[in-house]
């Protein structure tokens, strides 16, 4: 008998007649003989309606207290479809995170999972439950409730797969798969029928949100098969699997956008030893995640420092480089959020040369301005103006060769 983990995300439970069709779609499976778990988003939307009434509510809302809120969302899923099945005739059980016992470290609002204990899963599907689990929460060793960044009912499902040695972990959601860049961006995107865990992990840093990075860290790390495919339909979707010699391997496999980016620039730094440090030290203690750097170096002993942060610590990282600003005797700070950062990325390019140049003169064919560049083995990220972000997704998705042409 096979143990399946079937995470459904917020588009398909919205409301009670997707949960319904969700509870049949999980009843099926029970039906075929598997053992199943199945994790659950909130409705759509309601995540977002909880941070907002947060806000509204205090201007700083404490975040343990917001985390108690936020998962709330999940609670309210699980019981519907645990009610749902019930009513089937079905022997389903809801569990929320703590009493999976899903135990996190203690960073509210992005909490990691250190340990699942699964005691209680495994009792109920030795008498043959079907187990429905709240995703996106868990608890710290005190038994306060946190909740796993944006997206994170993807790496609850993904690292209970993992804990209970699952077969597989199916991820259903909007699309039918993953494809060569987002599908509601670019019309010619194709759908992917198997991509390796690297390239995954590549395409979920680079802002693809179909998969929580986190999620593809766990199975990468335990080697669980993830089939990511549309609650809409009985299509195969995607195999996230690790890679292997029977795989294509596209110079490009895929074309990424994220615009969840803002850069700051400091202008005219003293070029010293230590000036990095003291510019960076205190984005870092405030807990915010650096990601692009770069540094042109002037004439007069001077340098100029650009970066990139999540949009939503701009404000605060600002705020902390006008103060350093100062005490450096930069000579001025300035922000700018309206930006996106594009990306190409490809196992193959591991073996080819003149990938940069490609992405470069396709960019600026377009007179696509590119203010930041970073690279890696299998990846190139430029970063443009909000504004062009589609354009540019679909120029490059062209350039490389990705297009369907049947679309
Ligand atoms: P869920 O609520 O089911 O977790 P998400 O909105 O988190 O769904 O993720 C699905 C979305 O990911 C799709 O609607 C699509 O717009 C987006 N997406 C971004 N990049 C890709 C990609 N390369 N392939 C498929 N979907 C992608
Ligand atoms: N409900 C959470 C969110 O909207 C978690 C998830 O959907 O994966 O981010
Ligand atoms: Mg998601």
């Amino acid at each position: 008998m096979s143990l399946i983990v079937q995470k459904y995300g917020g588009t398909s439970v919205a409301d009670l007649r997707r949960i319904r069709l969700v509870a049949k779609r999980v009843a099926k499976t029970y039906d075929q003989g598997h053992n199943v778990i199945v994790v659950l988003s909130a409705m759509a939307g309601i995540t977002d309606s909880l941070i907002e009434m947060a806000y509204t509510a205090a201007e700083s809302p404490d975040k343990r207290e917001l985390d108690v809120l936020l998962a709330t969302g999940e609670q309210t899923t699980s019981a519907l479809l645990a009610m749902v099945l019930k009513s089937m005739q079905y022997p389903a059980q809801s569990l929320l995170g703590h009493q999976v016992e899903v135990i996190t470290n203690q960073c509210f609002g992005n909490a990691r999972i250190m340990d699942i204990k699964a005691g209680w899963i495994q009792q109920l599907l030795a008498d043959r439950n079907i187990v429905v689990v709240a995703g996106f929460q868990g608890c710290d060793e005190r038994g306060n409730i946190t909740t796993l960044g944006r997206g994170g009912s993807d790496t609850s499902a993904v690292a209970i797969a993992a804990a209970l040695k699952a077969d597989v972990c199916e991820i259903y959601t909007d699309v039918d798969g993953i494809y060569t860049a987002d599908p509601n961006i670019c019309e010619k995107a194709r759908k992917l029928s198997v991509i390796s865990y690297e390239e995954m992990l590549n395409m979920a840093s680079l802002g693809a949100r179909v998969l929580q990075i986190r999620s593809v860290g766990f199975a990468k790390k335990y080697n669980i098969p993830v089939h990511v495919r549309s609650s809409f339909s009985e299509e195969e979707g995607t195999m996230v699997v690790n890679e292997n010699s029977g795989m294509e391997r596209l110079v490009v496999s895929g074309v990424t956008h994220d615009k969840n980016q803002a850069r700051i620039t400091l202008k005219k730094v003293p070029d010293q030893p230590g000036i990095a440090a003291k510019i960076f030290t205190p984005i870092t203690k405030a807990g915010i995640v650096v990601d692009m750097i770069i540094q042109n170096t002037r004439a007069e002993g001077q340098t100029d420092l650009t970066f990139t942060v999540p949009k939503n610590d701009f404000k605060r990282a600002f705020e902390i480089q006008q103060k350093i600003a100062q005490q450096i005797g930069a000579e001025d700070v300035f922000g700018d959020e309206n930006i996106a950062k594009v990306s190409v990325i490809g196992v193959g390019m591991k073996d080819h040369s003149g990938v940069a140049s490609t992405m470069f003169s396709t960019l600026a064919r377009e007179n696509i301005n590119i203010m930041m560049i970073s690279t890696s083995e299998i990846r190139i990220s430029c970063i443009v103006e909000e504004k062009y972000t589609e354009l540019a997704i679909r120029v490059l998705h062209s350039a490389f060769g990705l297009d369907d042409d049947k679309s």
